[in-house]
């Protein structure tokens, strides 16, 4: 298996796996969605809310604002597998705010420097002249399996890599590269070829083949190369929820390994 990586930046990772079956790479796309621990506000006690919004809905904003939980912010809080997870203390926020004025999340006082809200500019309630809202919030680790607040991926998916080919057998036919809606295609009367500009932007619409009258055009994919692409909502690098999910999917197959060794008698 070969693995390229394509493009990477703070919260999205592109990247090429070649020479791979599609159980595994589903299974590390499953992972990363559902089984990478993640901070995220659980309970809140709403002490004074005079605003519009009904209280389960501000509680529901809180839980979705993302908070940063790289490793190093969830160093030593307790997990959802720990013993002690429900009597544990997790992260206390606290807001006080008067309106007129739109409450956002960089208006949340986090009791731990390190994990606080991810943008400062999401905007929670809006308060009106005289208005007051008064909460405190607790934070606590999860997975994605529980909720999609603990999800740290907005993004987690893959394609087969696309493969295009052209039939030499008949007449070149140029309204297919115009009906490609992503500009792959590019016609080049003077040599009389079809040029394919950035095969990884293909989407597999199929618009060319379609488009061609007389079957010049072909859109396949590679069975076993992929495009994997991790976005994540900011609170933890997309790179350290790829390492995550390949280190829950290795210690899962470890317990079955062990499982097996011992003759499945666990
Ligand atoms: S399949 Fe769609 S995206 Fe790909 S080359 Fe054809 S028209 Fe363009």
């Amino acid at each position: 298996m070969e693995i390229e990586i394509r493009s990477q930046t703070d919260d999205e990772i592109v990247f090429v796996v070649r020479d791979a079956e599609v159980p595994f790479v589903n299974a590390i796309r499953r992972c990363a969605m559902v089984n990478v621990p993640k901070i995220a506000i659980e309970n809140v006690n709403i002490i004074r809310n005079d605003s519009a919004m009904f209280n389960e809905v501000l509680a529901h904003r809180l839980g979705l604002t993302p908070l940063v939980s790289n490793i190093d912010a969830i160093e030593g809080m307790a997990l959802p597998e720990d013993e002690d997870y429900e009597e544990s203390q997790g992260v206390m926020f606290s807001l006080y705010e008067e309106g007129p004025k739109v409450v956002y999340s960089k208006d949340l006082i986090s009791s731990d420097s390190k994990i606080k809200p991810v943008y400062d500019t999401i905007p929670l309630v809006k308060l009106k002249e005289g208005e007051v809202l008064k909460i405190e919030a607790e934070a606590k680790v999860g997975y994605g399996k529980e909720h999609a607040k603990w999800m740290p991926t907005t993004v987690c998916a893959y394609k087969q890599y696309p493969e295009i080919t052209f039939n030499e057998d008949v007449d070149i036919d140029y309204d297919c590269a115009d009906a490609c809606p992503r500009g792959i295609l590019k016609s080049d009367k003077r040599s009389k070829k079809i040029k394919v500009l950035d095969i990884e932007n293909c989407s597999m619409c199929k618009s060319c083949v379609r488009a061609s009258v007389n079957n010049y055009i072909n859109v396949g994919y590679h069975e076993n190369d992929f495009i994997f692409r991790i976005e994540t909502d900011g609170s933890m690098p997309p790179k350290e929820v790829l390492l995550k999910a390949c280190d829950e999917l290795g210690e899962k197959a470890e317990k079955f390994i062990r499982f097996s060794e011992e003759g499945g008698s666990n």
